[in-house]
């Protein structure tokens, strides 16, 4: 509770007018403003980047999962080396025009339906050879079958015994042309190839890790990189079973997809170990293996009879128990949340000394850095512990959503990883609620808006030519507006439709490939309502709206007349005549306590009347991907439900208020009004949103005049938490007071220039 220290000095508009005049019209402070609005969207964004690198880091979802996927695992994919092959080669020619240019897809002429897959892996050498079998079926009669190959020098190939005649490579396409001494019919064949390959230095394909004299070697082949291990048809939809044999030395573990079968010793110290054949059809970028001396954790098993392992570098296995039972949980969580038992037998969750990536989603055999799994839970902080299970749930979620049902084309990948990220945080907040992970997600919403407030933001969904393009272009808009827009589709259909519309699509397309509209039609089907247009539009229109709402109380309820127009942060912005299906549900108080209404604001404005409603709070939740602003009365009406708003919904509530101030559409009085709205305020998210919002205007836009009334609104607003918190650490104290302790002392101390803090602090 706030104690009573009388009246804000901003509580006079007169000071708070001439701070935002000071701000509005010095030629210096606006130019610095446009300056930094074009290369930060907003100086929010930097602030923000600022405090996570030093206390959120792990929690923000977008550096996290960049991180997880990495954005230039593909670079370079273009400057592919030409390899030797058998019998007559032809290299491409630079600049000759073909249909094999960087965005060919493979025809679906010929369909594999099944690989034996051996690897003898020479960790001595760093070389590899290989051979396959793919049971395949052609539908007509030709002599040359192609497939992706990259880096592999093609010894031997056969089809029914047919022998090959030669191997062309096309460097752009990544493919090898084979053609073969007679033709084959259209049916069922058996394709044989034999290679030699490398274990690279790049983290790509089948690479090397070394960590002091161990030698490990592994495998990442999203999005396009299984071509760089073995001749395949690379392409998400060639799905097929894979059987796996690796010839590795004696004494190495040997891990992959699949649990192994057998085991044998075979000459000059080294084993061979048979895994089982998946036992459904998966996509080539999910086939890994890895060998090297991994240690692994005692194995345990689901309540379901999972058994999960963590396997990591010598002496790190002990550090992994927590992430091992971060497993076991999100696995039983997400088996209940899709009705669909976990479809790969086991669960081994390995890290390897080096990977480019955070975190990869190969079926049963999840790719790791290995300090997203070594993370002792008795020594770690919370936000690691945090990271920890968050990757984790995103990672054991694409078992379901990505590798039991995969995205048809690279288009695709945003919805991939957006759902990855969105179900994995409702496992992650389900199962650890007291950490009330939710805010975090909120929270992490203020980049992603930030950007889309732009003029020039992209669309969450762009069609991608190749694997490539729909890499390079992740960013906030697509995972973090991505995952947003997906909780705002749930808010508005409700968990339980939202949920029945996945078990749909995952039943309906497991073991296939399915496309984003395949999603939207099962929430049509699942809802009752028209989701595939509001999600097209979501996803493929740029930007996002606000809603304005006017508010008239009548007759003991509230009469409210909406509008929407797309939101741009720079107010000079050329309007648009874009226009949102916009799902909005409203938090509303009544005397009998708080309420939601929802309703789709699909055209330009409309009305709505809430009976019984005492106030209104236009994103419940903060759940929506919209901005909104109330007129005077509805703000006016919001100070009596300020303090029953969840701690999400008043995060959410500065966020917004700052960005109409920020950008002019709100003044500073209102805004410093809001937050004395907020006084008492005791979480840890909203103190630091609040405390991001000051920061800014004490660096940027307090002057001499405005100063001492400045600090002294700091002060009062921070003095009674301090207050409550003090300098120290108490005995089982949670780690939101030890981070909320230290934005206090920064603001009063930097902020408010109280010379206690000061003293105290040296
Ligand atoms: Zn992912």
């Amino acid at each position: 509770m706030r104690e009573q220290t009388g009246a804000s000095p901003f509580h006079e508009p007169r000071v708070a007018d001439e701070l935002r005049v000071d701000a509005g019209h010095d030629p210096k402070e606006r130019r610095l403003a446009r300056s930094v609005r074009s290369e930060h969207a907003d100086l929010r964004v930097r602030i923000e980047g600022e405090r996570d690198a030093a206390q959120h880091l792990a929690l923000r979802r977008h550096d996290l999962l960049e991180l997880i996927h990495g954005e230039d695992v593909l670079a370079g994919h273009a400057n592919t080396v030409a390899v030797e092959a058998v019998g007559s080669s032809d290299h491409s020619g630079e600049g000759r025009v073909t249909e094999y240019d960087r965005n060919f897809r493979l025809t679906k002429d010929v369909l594999p339906s099944r690989y034996d897959l051996r690897f003898h892996l020479d960790v001595d050498h760093w070389t590899s050879t290989g051979w396959e079998r793919i049971a395949l079926t052609s539908k007509k009669a030709s002599r040359e079958i192609v497939l992706h190959a990259v880096e592999l020098d093609i010894t031997a190939a056969n089809v029914d015994g047919i022998a090959l005649e030669n191997a062309r490579f096309e460097t752009d396409a990544q493919v090898a042309i084979l053609r073969f001494a007679k033709e084959i019919p259209a049916g069922d064949h058996a394709l044989e190839i034999e290679w030699t390959g490398g274990i690279r230095e790049s983290l790509r394909g089948l690479y090397r890790s070394v960590r002091g004299e161990e030698r490990y070697a592994a495998t990442q082949f999203e999005a396009a990189d299984a071509r760089r291990a073995f001749p395949c048809f690379d392409e998400p939809e060639f799905k097929a079973k894979f059987a796996l044999e690796l010839v590795h030395p004696s004494g190495n573990a040997a891990i992959a997809n699949m649990p192994v079968a057998s085991g044998e010793d075979i000459a000059d110290h080294r084993t061979r170990t048979r895994f089982r054949e998946t036992p459904v059809r998966i996509s080539t970028y999910l086939v890994a293996f890895t060998v090297g001396p991994y240690e692994s954790t005692p194995e345990t098993k689901t309540p379901s009879k999972i058994p999960v392992r963590c396997w990591l570098p010598p002496g790190l296995a002990s550090q992994a128990i927590f992430a091992r039972d971060a497993h076991v949980r999100s696995v039983e969580w997400l088996q209940d949340y899709t009705a669909i038992p976990y479809p790969f037998i086991k669960v081994d969750a390995i890290g390897i000394p080096d990977f480019e990536a955070g975190a990869m989603e190969n079926p049963g055999a999840i790719t790791y850095r290995t300090r997203l799994l070594a993370a002792d839970e008795k020594n770690a902080s919370i936000v690691t512990l945090k990271g920890v299970f968050s990757t984790a749930a995103h990672e054991l979620t694409h078992m379901w959503w990505g590798d039991l049902v995969t995205m048809r084309w690279w288009t695709d990948l945003w919805l991939n990883e957006s759902f990855a990220s969105f179900v994995g945080e409702k496992c992650t907040a389900a199962l650890n609620p007291e950490w009330r992970y939710w805010r975090d997600f909120v929270a992490d919403n203020t980049s992603a808006f930030n950007l889309d407030a732009l003029a020039s933001t992209h669309p969450i969904s762009i069609e991608a030519k190749n694997a490539e393009e729909a890499s390079e272009r992740f960013d906030a808009i697509t995972y973090t507006k991505g995952a947003a827009v997906l909780r705002m589709i749930e808010s508005y259909l409700g968990e339980d439709a939202f949920r029945a519309g996945v078990r749909i699509y995952l039943n309906r397309h497991k073991e296939a490939n399915a496309s984003a509209d395949d999603f939207w039609h099962a929430l049509d089907e699942a809802s009752g309502q028209d989701v595939t247009s509001i999600m097209n539009a979501w996803i493929k229109e740029p930007g996002h709206p606000i809603v304005t709402t006017l508010v008239r109380r009548s007759n003991g309820g509230l009469d409210l007349a909406l509008s929407q127009t797309r939101y741009f942060s720079d107010k000079d912005a050329k309007p648009s005549s874009q226009r949102w299906p916009a799902p909005l549900v409203l938090r509303y108080g009544t005397a009998n306590g708080m309420r939601e209404h929802r309703l789709l604001l699909a055209t330009a404005s409309g009305h709505v009347r809430i009976d019984g409603a005492e106030w209104i709070y236009p994103n419940a939740g903060g759940r929506g991907f919209y901005r909104w602003q109330l007129d005077e009365t509805g703000d006016r009406l919001l100070d009596a439900g300020v303090k029953q708003l969840a701690p999400e919904e008043r995060l959410a509530l500065v966020d917004n208020a700052w960005a109409l101030t920020r950008t002019g559409r709100a003044s500073l009085a209102s805004f410093l009004r809001r937050l004395d709205s907020l006084a008492g305020e005791e979480d840890r998210t909203v103190i630091g949103a609040i405390s991001d919002s000051l920061a800014w205007l004490g660096s940027y836009a307090v002057r001499d005049r405005t100063e001492g009334p400045f600090a002294r609104f700091v002060e009062s607003f921070y003095r009674p938490i301090f207050e409550q918190i003090g300098w120290r650490p108490r005995d089982g104290e949670d780690s939101d007071t030890r981070e909320k302790r230290a934005r206090v002392i920064g603001m009063l101390g930097y902020h408010a220039a109280a010379e206690d803090i000061r003293r105290g602090a040296r």
